[in-house]
């Protein structure tokens, strides 16, 4: 496992694997890597010969006023756990190795990124777009893993890959939970021992819709404000959004009638947190 810090080291290493017909998985993360990524780096593994892991805080997904510089980062426990997991390279440049001076091409998206996350973190998946797009033409993989964690990136990752030809198979993978239920986040490490508490509103929301749903609940809105009523209890939680939007084009609807995901955003203090769940997965 070696870990790599330019875009040549990496383009040679991958030439070398191709050249020797070996296929190649991708898994994008911004490190501080925990069991959830882990789990994204065992489907590529399994699924692939090698597996390139990329760690990188990219500065253009986060807005002015977001965590940029508190970010977690640990390069050294991040290489173990990739190491363990069968990754063969950790790909972790310098800002200034993905974006040059004047750099200023970018990849966005007018649909899909209107709702959820996109509303709130209004630059994020143009930095999303751009730099997994950059990602995918350094390293050239034959299939990419993302968590359903992130479901509406999932979304407009697979709809960037259609619109633009890109010839790479997208993987969803399942949440992966605490063991209370709490969603593995590397911004959990935010949370002080009483947030890290209060913070378990946001799974026991998500189990409340899942059993709505599942007792054959259709009407969003008698959902949603059930999930608000929740999680409103919490004095340390504040609702950024909770809603079920139409898994196709992540618009808002009313009544459960086509694969919809449940989304929802919460801050616990000053940490913002997100989890979902599909309808079809219940
Ligand atoms: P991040 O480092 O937070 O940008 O995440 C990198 C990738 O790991 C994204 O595709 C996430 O959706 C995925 N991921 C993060 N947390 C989890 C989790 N708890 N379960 C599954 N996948 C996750």
């Amino acid at each position: 496992m070696k870990i790599v810090k330019t875009i040549d080291e990496v383009r040679r290493q991958v030439k070398e694997w191709r050249a020797q017909g070996l296929s190649v998985g991708l898994v994008p993360t911004m490190g501080y890597l925990h069991e959830g990524h882990a789990s994204l780096i065992d489907a590529s593994h399994r699924d692939n010969d090698r597996t390139v892991v990329s760690d990188f805080v990219n500065p253009m997904q986060f807005g002015p006023t977001e965590d940029l510089e508190s970010y977690p980062r640990d390069i050294e426990r991040d290489a173990a756990l990739v190491e363990e997991h069968g990754g063969d390279i950790i790909f972790n440049p310098e800002p200034s190795e993905m974006y040059h001076e004047g750099f200023s091409s970018f990849v966005d998206m007018n649909v899909l990124t209107q709702e959820l996350c996109g509303l709130s973190r209004p630059v994020h998946f143009r930095g999303v777009c751009t730099v997994v797009s950059k990602l995918f033409n350094i390293v050239q993989p034959d299939r990419a893993y993302f968590g359903k964690k992130d479901a509406q990136q999932l979304a407009v990752i697979r709809h960037m890959v259609d619109d633009l030809n890109m010839d790479i198979e997208i993987i969803g993978c399942p949440i992966v939970r605490e063991e209370d239920g709490l969603a593995k986040s590397s911004r959990n490490t935010y949370l002080d021992a009483e947030e890290r508490k209060a913070a378990l509103v946001l799974s026991q929301a998500i189990d409340l819709g899942i059993n709505m749903v599942r007792n054959g609940e259709t009407d969003c809105t008698v959902i949603t404000d059930a999930l608000k009523k929740h999680i409103s209890a919490e004095p340390r939680a504040r609702i950024d959004y909770v809603k079920i939007v139409d898994l196709a084009t992540m618009q808002q609807i009313t009544t459960i009638d086509r694969p919809a995901l449940c989304a929802i955003a919460v801050y616990i203090g000053k940490t913002r947190l997100i989890d979902n769940f599909f309808t079809e997965d219940v």
